[in-house]
């Protein structure tokens, strides 16, 4: 179920009328990671699963819960959540019970921090070059359900390839590697050369030369090199700020390169500062920016 899709008219009536009959605030429980279904009295109860990892004792209660309480079905969402779905509002706290004590939280949904998303990273991929799944859980525990003037999605990506898209999101932090040459090494093949695609890399005198302005960081050079004459300098993060899905789609802006981790946390909090401070309601970041002005944002957010 996403609910950026928004609901027919006349269903959204019909759900208003169930609710009333229900006692229930649909806004407030939707609000909880509790999402109303078009089924009469039935509920998709959303994880909170930060970075899309967990231990298969948690997944093997998730199941279980599923199938005790509901119809035994659930929907691993686009960013990474496990939904439960075909709740009956009667077993709400039956269902919250169970799961947290396998140490399983309900997410949160509204205008607020969202449960970040994150790809596998450096810690087991071969491409990654950031640790994303630790920052994920940095975020999740640190600033998950923060009030915002609309949702607010954090997602980390380990290299450029992007598979999580973390260009989509408000906040998208991309792994980058400056790529460094042992000139010892070089045999002068050019194959890094050939595979540099933002051509960014020229032979000088028998050695491979890199333009500072050309270079994205993207670290294709280091992968190819077969010689380890190329090999991993420093990493980062390029930070890319205001994106978002839906109707009205936008595209991120990119603010800054090569983010050292020790300023990941303070980079979220000062933009979340910012939004908070600048934003109208139900305005995501990415409009705040194109009316309040891109300068106002970075010198808040970069200085
Ligand atoms: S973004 Fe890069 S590091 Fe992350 S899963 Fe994709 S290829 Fe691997
Ligand atoms: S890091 Fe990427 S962009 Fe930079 S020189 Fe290497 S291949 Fe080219
Ligand atoms: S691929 Fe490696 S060995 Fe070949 S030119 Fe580039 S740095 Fe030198």
């Amino acid at each position: 179920m996403t609910e950026d899709n928004p609901e027919l008219e006349g269903l959204e009536a019909r759900l208003e009328t169930e609710s009333k009959a229900l006692h229930v605030n649909l806004n407030e429980l939707k609000s909880g990671g509790y999402i109303k279904q078009r089924q009469k009295d039935k509920f998709t109860i959303r994880l909170r699963c930060p970075g899309g990892a967990m231990s298969v004792e948690r997944m093997r209660k998730i199941a279980e819960v599923a199938e005790k309480y509901a119809e035994g079905r659930v929907h691993l969402s686009v960013r990474q959540s496990i939904e439960i779905l075909d709740v009956d509002i009667a077993h709400f706290d039956a269902v919250a019970e169970e799961l947290r004590e396998a140490g399983q939280d309900i997410a949160s949904c509204g205008p607020r921090v969202r449960v970040p998303t994150a790809c596998g990273g450096c810690e087991y991929n071969p491409n990654g070059l950031m640790d994303t799944q630790a920052h994920a859980l940095m975020v999740d525990e640190k600033f998950f359900g923060t009030e915002c003037p609309h949702k607010f999605k954090i997602t980390f990506a380990g290299c450029q390839i992007d598979c999580p898209r973390a260009r989509g999101a408000d906040l998208g932090f991309v792994g980058q590697v400056e790529p460094e040459l042992v000139p010892a090494e070089c045999t002068a093949c050019e194959i890094c050369v050939k595979r540099c695609e933002d051509d960014a890399l020229v032979m000088v005198d028998g050695l491979p030369v890199r333009d500072i302005e050309k270079c994205t960081l993207c670290g294709d050079c280091v992968k190819a090199c077969p010689f380890d004459a190329m090999i991993q300098g420093q990493a980062g993060y390029a930070i890319w700020v205001g994106g978002k899905g839906g109707k009205k789609m936008r595209l991120s802006d990119h603010i800054l390169d090569m983010a050292q981790e020790e300023d990941v946390e303070g980079l979220i909090q000062k933009t979340l500062d910012w939004y908070i401070a600048n934003g109208d309601k139900r305005e995501r970041i990415g409009r705040t920016i194109d009316r309040v002005g891109m300068d106002d944002f970075k010198e808040e957010v970069l200085s």
